[in-house]
């Protein structure tokens, strides 16, 4: 092989290396962003986790079916209120005005 050949293939081992190289970098790149969305997107779905189970618990307080579930004057809206955060359990309730 001539001087010319062989300075010419080692010409292009370099560049494959530095094509190698340059591959795995971005797949160590791709790696990295993909962990970083997925620790971002965690941080965010466990924030607002942790804000809605704040609001049930906020709603339950105030509730005040939940407070006594055993109360006579349940209106329409105190049910619906309470089917926010509570199962839909068999309530009955009566007319606020209306109890007989
Ligand atoms: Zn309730």
């Amino acid at each position: 092989m001539t001087a010319m050949g062989s300075a010419f293939g080692h010409v292009l081992d370099a560049q494959s290396k530095q094509i190698e190289q340059n591959a795995r970098f971005l797949d160590s790149l791709q790696d990295l962003s993909a962990r970083k969305a997925a620790q971002i997107m965690g941080s965010r779905g466990g924030k607002r986790t942790q804000e809605r189970k704040k609001a049930r618990r906020s709603e339950v307080q105030a509730c005040p079916m939940c407070e006594n579930p055993a109360r006579k004057d349940v209106t329409l809206e105190m049910l619906d209120f309470h089917r926010r955060h509570a199962p839909a359990a068999p309530i009955e309730y009566q007319e606020a005005n209306g109890a007989a």
